[in-house]
């Protein structure tokens, strides 16, 4: 036990036992509901987009460790509005271990090309907003899994225009406050790279959708919206 977990112990988000973010029995709470295509949200193997569902400029795939409820709401929620950050290791951990369990698969793919293969980009907050919170969730999930798994991260996008929360707005309203929030930062990709696009939540996936569109507009070959929670 470290001097901060002295005054901060882990508290479990789901039934506030103290020792960890999640034990033994909560963890089993965080459901892995079946995986759906991004573009019409039904069932898909693994999550990839149907073949049919495929746009141009649309996201290849998603993939979500669990549902949003407790308690992986709670430990959102945690890492987001109260800047528990520690929170997103454990996170990213449980992550991991569900692909080595369940996809090892997965993990080859995205490793296999490396250097010239995928690449983990988060999703920005806008400027004022990440100064006033300290930090972008996004961008601390995505540094952890870059390191945690040996792939590169880069910041390729960057948000241009303050948009309201998207807390609270229709699925229409979302789409329409999201559009051109979003551009390039060009040095920092190659042409043809596949792309893990990282968020904490995906709700209508307005926001995943439209960076997608944008890395797809400069390029990107595939992406993929990985979230903790849909
Ligand atoms: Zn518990
Ligand atoms: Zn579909």
């Amino acid at each position: 036990m470290n001097f901060f977990d002295l005054f901060f112990p882990k508290k479990c988000c789901g039934c506030g036992k103290f020792g960890s973010y999640f034990c033994d029995s909560c963890i089993k709470n965080i459901l892995q509901q079946d995986l759906v295509c991004p573009n019409c949200e039904k069932n898909s193997i693994g999550g990839k987009s149907h073949p049919l569902c495929q746009k141009r400029y649309g996201l290849d795939g998603l993939w979500s460790l669990g549902i949003y409820q407790a308690p992986l709401k709670k430990a959102i929620q945690k890492l987001k509005y109260k800047f528990v950050s520690d929170i997103a290791e454990s996170l990213i951990d449980l992550m991991i271990e569900y692909w080595a369990k369940y996809t090892p698969q997965f993990i080859d793919e995205i490793k296999k090309d490396r250097g010239e293969g995928w690449i983990i980009v988060p999703v920005p907050l806008y400027v004022k907003r990440q100064k006033w919170r300290g930090f972008n969730q996004s961008a601390l999930l995505g540094k952890i899994l870059a390191s945690k798994i040996g792939l590169e991260y880069t910041e390729a996008l960057k948000r241009t225009k303050h948009t309201k929360p998207q807390v609270g707005l229709q699925g229409w309203e979302r789409k329409k406050n999201i559009k051109n929030a979003f551009s390039f930062n060009s040095k920092f990709l190659n042409p043809n790279s596949n792309i893990l696009l990282i968020d904490d939540v995906w709700t209508t996936g307005s926001t995943l959708k439209e960076c997608c569109y944008i890395l797809k507009r400069n390029g990107a070959k595939s992406v993929w919206a990985i979230t903790l929670a849909r």
